[in-house]
């Protein structure tokens, strides 16, 4: 508790700004990715100079309840011994050999033992090349063209991936980003989520030219949005009819929602998975994986080509497998209570302060959504009153406390969060729900 007074005063945080100006004029944006940049929130961000468990310590000596964990990798909390153990270890031995190494094998073992429809797994350095892979094999042993994703699903910066439609219908894609071809979105069918009709429909017209459809096991990058009941057994129905592959993409819960990922949950079988996030533990290493007669269809083996100089880094894969072998079954349910008891705070500041919300979870993924009703798909997504996030952002991180600084954002817990962070995190939210309450429409839609 002593710690909530030693906060520095927001007018002596002038490191941080520092640093922020030097990186904008070496780095586009002065990030390494988007939304880091504070963009949606407003500010500049902390520059981080250490974490440990459940905490963050910035430039300025401020301290902060990580509610992001490195956008859930760090499922554990920060520098938790055995991992830290492990990559120190690992680092003694050698970087990289770009040769084959006993932990590679070790870790993928891993991942099989966890999920069953996997038996197969190939390394590679970070989910967006584990969904690039995956659509290519799913492509090669096809031999078809199209791809079916969902608007608001988010499968890294992938060009074919970032393709979404205008609207709720079966269309084309057109290229969300300037520098992706028409001709490269033009094999994408971006349909709405939980809409298992549209899907049938597009099935129905062009079924034999669908090599597969990828969706998140379960949304988390429009804000969270479990899938309804029935949705994912569906798109397995579907795909299967239609001799489609169903990718399901697991980068963000995989790992993190049970020790079988959101497969672990709902027992809907893919035929390819794609991994990221905590099965390296916080270092850059990812997989895609399946059955072995598909994974078979993979250079050496057979002649779609997937490649990686740094592929099964050493030092990565120690990181995951330590992470994953410290995910013990009290690890999960630590962070299955601690989202609880996170999203039932969240949802009592908001409650008392009268400002329309709804909590979501998919496992102990959760995300806030200022709206009347839940959400289902992007379009409610977006419908929702996303000009009441900045204020309820700035209050909480002025508070110590660092929830993802976008509203689209899913909110991360890790096993490490202890009755002080919870402390601070209740400490902080009557004000942040009040800002939140006292935000005005941009719109002139008032209050
Ligand atoms: C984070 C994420 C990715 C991309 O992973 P990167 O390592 O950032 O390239 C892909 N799919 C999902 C579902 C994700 O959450």
């Amino acid at each position: 508790m002593t710690r909530l007074t030693t906060q520095p005063d927001a007018s002596t945080r002038t490191r941080s700004a520092e640093l922020f100006e030097r990186a904008v004029q070496v780095i586009p944006g002065g990030v390494n990715s988007p939304v880091r940049a504070f963009g949606a929130v407003g500010g500049t961000p902390p520059f981080v100079v250490s974490g440990r468990g459940p905490w963050l310590t910035d430039a300025d000596g401020a301290r902060y309840v990580d509610l992001v964990c490195s956008w859930g990798p760090m499922i554990l909390g920060h520098a938790h011994p055995a991992v830290v153990d492990a990559v120190r270890a690992a680092a003694v031995d050698g970087l990289s050999f770009g040769a084959p190494t006993e932990g590679e094998v070790a870790l993928a073992e891993e991942i099989v033992a966890r999920v069953e429809p996997v038996e197969q797994v190939r390394l590679v350095n970070s989910g967006t090349e584990a969904t690039m892979s995956a659509v290519r094999l799913a492509r090669g042993a096809t031999g078809r063209r199209v791809i079916v994703k969902f608007a608001g699903c988010y499968h890294g910066h992938v060009d074919a991936l970032l393709a979404q439609a205008g609207s709720g219908v079966a269309t084309f894609g057109l290229p969300t980003s300037p520098g992706v071809t028409g001709a490269q979105a033009a094999d994408t069918v971006v349909l709405p989520y939980n809409d298992l009709d549209a899907v049938a429909a597009v099935f129905a017209e062009r079924g034999d030219e669908i090599a597969c459809v990828i969706t998140e096991a379960a949304a988390g990058n429009m804000g969270v949005v479990a899938p309804s009941p029935g949705f994912n057994a569906g798109l397995r129905s579907l795909a299967s009819q239609h001799g489609a592959l169903l990718v399901i993409d697991e980068v963000m819960t995989g790992f993190r929602v049970s020790r079988s990922g959101w497969y672990g949950i709902e027992g809907v079988p893919g035929d390819l998975y794609t991994f990221g996030k905590v099965m390296s533990g916080g270092l850059p290493a990812a997989a895609f994986g399946g059955r072995a007669e598909l994974m078979g269809h993979l250079a050496p083996a057979g002649p779609v080509y997937q490649a990686g100089t740094l592929s099964g880094n050493p030092i990565a894969v120690a990181a995951g497998l330590a992470t994953l072998r410290a995910a013990d079954d009290a690890v999960y349910a630590a962070l299955d209570a601690n989202a609880g008891r996170l999203g039932g705070l969240i949802d009592e500041a908001l409650t008392s302060a009268g400002v329309p919300h709804q909590v979501q979870y998919a496992g102990n993924m959760l995300s806030v959504f200022f709206a009347e009703a839940p959400v289902t798909d992007f379009a409610t997504a977006s419908a929702a009153q996303t000009w009441r996030f900045p204020p309820f952002f700035r209050e909480l991180l002025g508070r110590g406390v660092y929830p993802p600084p976008s509203a689209f954002e899913a909110w991360f817990v890790s096993s490490a969060l202890d009755d002080e962070a919870f402390e601070v995190i209740e400490a902080a939210l009557p004000a942040a729900a009040r800002a939140a309450a006292a935000a005005v429409d941009p719109a002139g839609g008032g209050r």
